[in-house]
């Protein structure tokens, strides 16, 4: 009878197994069609100066509006696109998505901020990409200050030799490089040293707890402290709250970002946000 049960057992697995690869198939169909008829987008979320609230910049995240599945997050669609080979391609319509929009804010005559974009490992582990990224740029005629790019502590550590030469080539052009979700990663921190870093991102995981969970404020203290010493920006991502706000401030944190003082809007709404906003601009 339990031998019975076992082999019962086994064929739901493997039928929840099935439904799980067709479902992801599927999915990545979808990826590939939509990729090709344009329903990547991004959104961009402001980076705020803790001190006065002022607007510095915006972080780009990706979006895909499927026709068969809706809204899908990016938590479900860039793991998939990794694995499947599309992460450069989307790597690419997001950066060109953000570097058309900062162009067609100053073509309007607009005061610009610069623009964080997120990297993948992939895209980091193309030697051509700093190439790539500089003709992009050239080709809207854009600063390359008025680009960020932000990667994890991951990426760092696969061929360090080569992941170097690309960083470096992308700073030598201008371009600001920030570490993303610090703290998550299990890396020694003496690449903070090799690597031209200019920005530490604290994780949201540590600022969630803020403020009065020891652990969450030592983290985010040290991670602060470390900054300073380092010469290197500090911004607390995923501040929800006005008191997490107020506690990072007041221990040093500079920047700030999260749903406390604006979400990921489309890019038309951002505009609101530029430092030559009309009162007019807030009204549509
Ligand atoms: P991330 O780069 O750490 O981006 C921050 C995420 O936190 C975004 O989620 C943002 O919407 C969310 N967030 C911002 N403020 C708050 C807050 O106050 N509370 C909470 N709970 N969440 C907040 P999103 O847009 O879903 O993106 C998730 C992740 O997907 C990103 O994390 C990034 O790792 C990845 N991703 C997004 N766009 C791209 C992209 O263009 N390329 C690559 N390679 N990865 C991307
Ligand atoms: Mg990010
Ligand atoms: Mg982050
Ligand atoms: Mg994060």
């Amino acid at each position: 009878k339990a031998k019975e049960k076992g082999r019962l057992g086994y064929q739901f697995f493997t039928a929840a197994m099935d439904h799980q690869m067709v479902e992801r198939r599927e999915l990545e169909k979808s990826l590939r069609r939509g990729l090709r008829d344009g329903e990547i987008f991004i959104h961009l979320q402001p980076k705020v100066r803790l001190g006065d609230g002022g607007v510095t910049g915006f972080e780009a995240l990706a979006r895909w509006q499927s026709a068969e599945h809706g809204l899908v997050p990016p938590v479900r669609f860039i793991p998939l696109a990794e694995e499947c080979g599309l992460v450069g391609a989307i790597g690419d319509v997001v950066l060109r998505r953000t570097l058309e929009t900062l162009a067609g804010w100053r073509a309007a005559g607009r005061k610009v901020l610069p623009v964080a974009v997120n990297l993948s490992a992939v895209q980091l582990g193309n030697p051509a990409l700093a190439g790539e990224i500089g003709a992009l740029l050239r080709e809207f005629d854009l600063p390359p200050s008025l680009l960020e790019l932000e990667l994890t502590e991951s990426m760092l550590m696969g061929d360090v030799d080569q992941v170097r030469a690309i960083l470096f080539r992308l700073k030598d052009q201008g371009i600001r490089l920030s570490i993303d979700d610090f703290g998550t990663g299990y890396s020694s921190l003496s690449y903070l040293k090799r690597f031209p870093v200019d920005v530490l991102k604290i994780d949201r995981s540590f600022v969630t707890d803020l403020p009065g969970d020891p652990e969450g404020e030592a983290l985010c203290l040290a991670i602060i402290h470390m900054a300073k010493a380092l010469s290197l920006d500090v911004i607390a991502e995923g501040v929800e709250t006005e008191a997490q706000s107020l506690f990072l401030a007041r221990h040093g944190c500079d920047y700030a970002q999260g749903f406390h003082f604006a979400r990921p809007v489309p890019v038309d709404e951002a505009a609101e946000y530029l430092p030559d906003a009309r009162v007019s601009d807030r009204t549509v």
